[in-house]
């Protein structure tokens, strides 16, 4: 193993800045953007982001001071593992330290390929399609590469020129004491090439407004805000990076009869006092046509009723939700002379001699209570 403190040039008791303006300048001399194809930089390079990664972690130092420079005497190493994969990931690890001299050292950040932007898309559908499934084609616009000048936005054979400000860089750079400050150029915009031939097509700005068709697979089960999510169908990237995704968000429009409630259906269906009364078959719909419902005597108004397996399916799993009925009795308005007379009779046959009765209940319960206090 090697001597971290060695490697950065710094004394044992090194502050934790110490450690910092150490590597700064190390890491800007070694850096692979500074040293292209140089292989003996690159693997200093390593060895300076090692170590630093080391020291820089309080616990980590801890560990190393007290377990010396040899491998294999101390638990806590795990760089080896931690850092294989080291310059991918540089930013990551080192953004904080100094992501902002970086930045703009490299130069390249402006121009690097960028994926595009992702869009967005609200679809109404049937609460038939979400609970069933559907195919369904959408129009997207969006920017595309424009197909005359392939998305370089200068007129075919006549190719972007080097940028004569920065010759080519897309950053001016200042030399400022040991660090060189680069700036955007103002010319170019930091693309490093300039159009003097723009296409006619796009106006030298190398996209199109696009309606592209998608076919979209709704699944069955989906329901109000879920999101789907089509790769590659959102803005075209930028200077070859790959196109954004699509987000597609669904809204599931009323139904005239049922209610969703998670994956039930819930519904209302009105019997007559008979049914209520005597019991019965009663026909109800369903989201997939209709069911027999069995109406048991003296069925109460607002009893429901379940069918298992007649909601909508669960998305992306097994098995489906339930419908719910709820029954209410549907008091006739208009009676006819004689139907009439029959209820009459049918309430004198019950005992009842008029809706009276129930008053003077009303009237003995608070008499009672009266009584009581
Ligand atoms: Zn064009
Ligand atoms: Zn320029």
């Amino acid at each position: 193993m090697k001597d971290y403190y060695q490697t950065l040039g710094v004394e044992k008791n090194a502050t934790e800045e110490d450690l910092k303006k150490a590597y700064r300048k190390l890491a800007l001399k070694y850096h692979p953007d500074r040293n292209p194809g140089d292989k003996a930089s690159e693997e200093k390079f390593k060895e300076i982001n090692e170590a630093y990664a080391g020291l820089s972690d309080p616990e980590k130092r801890r560990s190393y001071d007290t377990y010396g420079t040899t491998e294999g005497t101390g638990a806590g190493f795990d760089f080896g593992a931690g850092f294989g994969g080291f310059s991918t990931n540089f930013g990551d690890i080192f953004g904080d330290v100094f992501g902002d001299i970086f930045g703009e050292f490299t130069g390249r950040r402006r121009t690097r390929p960028t994926k595009g932007q992702d869009l967005r898309y609200d679809l109404e559908i049937t609460l038939q399609e979400a609970v069933f499934g559907t195919d369904k084609e959408i129009k997207i616009p969006r920017w595309d590469n424009c197909p005359e000048c392939d998305g370089t936005g200068s007129q075919p054979g006549k190719g972007p020129v080097a940028c004569p400000t920065c010759k080519g860089a897309g950053q001016t750079r200042i030399q400022q004491g040991f660090f060189t400050i680069s700036k955007t150029c103002g010319k170019c915009g930091g693309h490093g090439k300039i159009i003097t031939d723009p296409c006619t097509k796009c106006k030298g700005q190398g996209k199109v407004r696009k309606e592209r068709s998608i076919s979209l697979k709704i699944p069955a089960g989906v329901d109000t805000g879920i999101r789907l999510k089509v790769t590659g169908e959102g803005e075209a990237g930028h200077y070859g990076g790959p196109h954004g995704d699509l987000y597609v968000v669904l809204n599931v429009l009323p139904h005239p009869f049922f209610k969703r409630k998670g994956n039930d259906l819930l519904c209302e269906v009105p019997i007559s006092f008979v049914q209520a009364v005597l019991g019965g078959e009663l026909e109800v719909p369903t989201i997939d046509g209709s069911s027999t419902l069995k109406i048991p005597a003296g069925t109460p108004s607002g009893r429901v009723f379940h069918l298992k397996g007649k909601g909508a399916p669960k998305l992306g799993g097994y098995g489906k939700g339930d419908q719910y009925i709820t029954v209410f009795i549907d008091v006739p308005k208009k009676l006819s002379q004689r139907q009439k007379e029959l209820l009459m009779e049918f309430a004198r046959l019950g005992g009842e001699e008029t809706s009276k009765n129930f008053m003077d209940k009303v009237k003995d319960f608070f008499n009672n209570k009266e009584q009581a206090q």
